[in-house]
């Protein structure tokens, strides 16, 4: 792995001496850049694992004394920020469903202002909704604070029903992010993406295609017995295989920069895909509900104002009007022939 791509590496929860050492001193053998490990998890239900708490501050710091490596941890409030840094954390990280809410990170930048020891390093994880403007007013926040040493995280976004990712990655909203600091560094979550060890690898080289500066992906000495996010988590020597696959782009400028452009267009067309399939997912439903009511399948009333406001709403974006008729049209055809074929399947059951 070339050094520019930065690996942060680790368990998602901190469980005992034990584990948080002996899976640090197998990621040092990797060269990570930095260890990570959870202490304060923040569960979206009660009674799941809520990680160690400070107990593990020790630990991180035997990590570091042990191994030689940087060590970093989650903090959500002002105190366990105090706490980490304290206890000598270099990196802190600010977790997705913190920088969903701004009162908190205020509070977390303003607790960070006026210290003497700054984190070599503060990264913000995307909101876990897909709101471009709460992401970047966390950073503001912590720029405005004072603090230059940040890197965004991108783990992907909280969704409804989706099968392949545990959080869809909507590439199109990091590289908003891109345009909007281009001096700020990007890492890729594949694992809290993924949510699985067999899409770490693509998700990865996806995130490396698009020039992201490096990856934090979860490491656990035994997944099978993780006490957070288990299906997710790899051995440290399943690391080094996936590390030593990747490939990473160092081409001239302009070919990085093609390929960059290319990259992007493949992860939008991703997304669009998958905002497509969505559409037709609730279009079926439609079908259902206008079958089981005895309406018909074309409502030509509807279907004229759903050309006409989208075209509106594409001339406003600054696309061409005919082109997001046409596009409307074909989209909309589609959505008939699958509401027809559905009607069909279900009057003649096989
Ligand atoms: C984590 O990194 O273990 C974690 C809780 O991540 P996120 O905030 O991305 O859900
Ligand atoms: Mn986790």
């Amino acid at each position: 792995m070339k050094s520019r791509i930065k690996i942060i590496a680790g368990p998602c929860s901190a469980e005992s001496r034990e584990q948080v050492l002996e899976t640090a001193k197998a990621l040092a053998k990797t060269g990570i850049y930095a260890f990570r490990a959870g202490l304060w998890k923040p569960r979206t239900r009660p009674g799941m694992f809520e990680g160690v708490g400070s107990k593990g501050l020790q630990w991180l710091s035997d990590v570091k004394k042990e191994t030689g490596l940087k060590v970093c941890c989650e903090v959500a409030t002002p105190e366990h920020l105090h706490q980490a840094l304290e206890a000598g954390v270099d990196i802190l990280w600010i977790g997705a469903r913190t920088t969903a809410d701004p009162f908190a990170v205020q509070a977390l930048a303003d607790a960070v202002k006026n210290l003497d020891k700054t984190p070599e390093a503060l990264l913000i994880k995307n909101p876990v909704n897909p709101d471009v403007e709460l992401w970047a007013g966390a950073l503001e926040r912590f720029l405005n604070a004072g603090i230059r040493q940040i890197i965004l995280v991108h783990r992907g976004f909280s969704s409804y029903g989706n099968q392949i990712y545990r959080n869809i990655p909507l590439w199109h909203i990091p590289i908003e992010m891109k345009r909007r600091f281009p001096d700020i560094q990007m890492l890729c979550d594949p694992s809290h993406m993924g949510g699985k060890p067999q899409l770490i690898a693509p998700i990865s080289q996806q995130a490396l295609d698009l020039m992201y500066d490096g990856l934090m992906i979860e490491c656990h000495i035994n997944p099978d017995q993780a006490l957070s996010d288990k299906a997710q988590q790899i051995t440290p020597i399943q690391l080094e295989k996936i590390l030593s696959h990747l490939k990473v782009r160092e081409n001239s400028q302009n070919q990085q920069s093609l390929e960059s452009f290319r990259s992007q267009i493949d992860s939008l067309d991703e997304s669009l895909l998958q905002i497509i399939s969505k559409r037709m997912d609730v279009s079926r439903q439609i079908g259902d509900f206008k079958q089981r009511n005895n309406m018909p399948v074309l409502q030509s009333k509807r279907y004229s104002e759903i050309v006409e406001n989208r075209s509106d709403l594409a001339e406003s974006l600054g696309l061409d009007r005919d082109f997001a008729k046409s596009l409307m049209e074909i989209i909309h055809k589609e959505s008939v022939k699958v509401q027809l074929k559905q009607r069909n399947e279900d009057s003649n059951p096989k």
